[in-house]
């Protein structure tokens, strides 16, 4: 069967994955993770291909001739919160065409049921897209799937929710060949061309903002991981963004990795990891294997707030880890999160205060938002201050989520944008980062993201 991975388009540059979506922050935008663990799924069984609409910048008309030209029977599209109203629109759209559509994203990670019952163009929305429950889809074996939601032939909504047994699972390997080459940037790379890899999947953290630890944790063989990169180089790509949530939780695996990597000798890699992670050894361990990126969650300056969100960390513990970063060589990458309903102008005040003592190479800002599935979400519609249909939000930053007695949207927005600028705009940071930069063509990425950064703070 020709089966279509499809990220639909958009109005903005949306990254739409992992069961998160956004407004990219500047102009960063990396190859959808759902959809490439899904090419290699699919693969097995289909002819398939992948029209990533945000990555070539397709309207929606030159997206729906590219659709009729591939002659898909059946769309795996991805879709998100942030672009709803116009997912909605576009798909349905090609429902009406004559296609099969069968979606994975955020708003539909919870409540699928009640989304299909409202939106009657989805045969079937995926709640993983690790396992087979795509091809289940597809041919009707509706027994074996796993964590799923779809509408039998007499029209009826079945929801599916199996645990993941075991702590490992494979993927057949993802098919990087099939994303275009052109439209991904990735803010970090230190080479332009970059693939993104993902060696396991969920998080085994409680954070109750994140979607990512509602989804458990399982990782993949290191083997398959490896015979993944060595493709990846034989196709003349070496820089990697790698999308685990939290690199090394499992040490001697990511040890393993990392010595596998260094024997590579010519892999450049970013990756997330937590504070409480990062111990020198770890980050040597990354270093040597070509790291050169490290990403961690600071969140707020407010211990307080670390606890009400059980962030597991201090920030006394979240600045050592910085600084032992910078010792091992790596550049750093501190992501916050602010307008949480808590927020005071004075736990932002610190937090902006504690961003530019970090000395960061990079800093991630994200706005507070009540991610599908999450406890966050339940807790702020039981304290009224999220609407169960609430479907439509955007944690990249274009809007503020949230407010409170001490902060509006507004105020929330112009504190964000503040932050942004006061960080970036500083010129012992400006000073450092040109010193750091070692190719034109890296100056070139950074001078482009840095500026889109910008503009969209001013
Ligand atoms: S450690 Fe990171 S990925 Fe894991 S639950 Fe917390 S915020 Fe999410």
């Amino acid at each position: 069967m020709r089966v279509l991975l499809l990220n639909p388009p958009g109005r903005e540059v949306y990254i739409r994955d992992y069961f998160c979506s956004k407004t990219t922050k500047s102009n960063y935008l990396f190859h959808p993770v759902d959809l490439l663990a899904l090419s290699g799924t699919l693969s097995t069984r289909h002819d398939v291909e992948v029209l990533d609409c945000i990555a070539e910048r397709l309207s929606p008309e030159e997206a729906r001739a590219r659709i009729d030209a591939a002659e898909p029977s059946v769309i795996v599209s991805l879709v998100g919160s942030v672009s709803w109203d116009e997912d909605r629109s576009f798909l349905s759209e090609e429902h009406r065409r004559g296609r099969r559509i069968m979606v994975i994203g955020d708003v539909l990670h919870e409540a699928a049921g009640q989304r299909m019952k409202e939106e009657p163009w989805i045969e079937a929305a995926l709640d993983d897209f690790t396992n087979e429950d795509v091809l289940h889809l597809i041919d009707g074996s509706h027994e074996h799937i796993e964590r799923a939601t779809w509408r039998t032939g007499s029209g009826e909504i079945v929801s599916r929710e199996i645990k993941a047994g075991g702590s490992s699972f494979r993927l057949p390997r993802p098919r990087h060949e099939l994303f275009p080459e052109e439209g991904y940037h990735f803010s970090f790379a230190r080479i332009p061309r970059f693939a993104t890899l993902l060696t396991d999947y969920g998080c085994p953290y409680p954070c109750t903002f994140c979607v990512i630890g509602t989804l458990g944790f399982r990782t993949r063989p290191t083997e398959d991981v490896i015979e993944e990169v060595d493709r990846l180089r034989a196709s003349g790509v070496t820089e990697l963004f790698v999308m685990d949530q939290t690199f090394g939780i499992q040490r001697e695996r990511a040890f393993a990795l990392c010595e596998a990597f260094a024997e590579r000798g010519n892999l450049s890699w970013t990756a997330f990891t937590r504070p409480d992670h990062a111990d020198r050894e770890m980050l040597q361990a990354m270093k040597s294997g070509g790291c050169h990126t490290v990403i961690m969650g600071v969140e707020s300056a407010s211990d307080e707030l670390l606890e009400v969100y059980r962030k597991g960390y201090k920030a006394s513990g979240v600045a050592a880890a910085f600084s032992r970063a910078e010792e091992c060589g790596l550049r750093t990458v501190g992501t916050f999160v602010i307008g949480l309903p808590e927020d005071t102008p004075q736990t932002l005040e610190q937090t902006l205060e504690l961003a530019k003592g970090l000395r960061l190479d990079f800093m991630s800002v994200n706005m507070a938002v009540p991610r599908f599935g999450t406890d966050f979400r339940s807790r702020t519609v039981a304290a009224g201050l999220t609407n169960d249909d609430d479907l439509v939000m955007d944690q990249g930053g274009a809007y503020a989520f949230f407010e409170n007695e001490a902060l509006d949207r507004e105020a929330m927005l112009a504190f964000k944008k503040r932050m942004v600028r006061s960080f970036y705009l500083r010129p012992s940071y400006l000073w450092r980062r040109l010193r750091a930069v070692d190719s034109w063509s890296e100056l070139r990425g950074q001078v482009r993201e840095g500026l889109a950064l910008l503009s969209r703070n001013l």
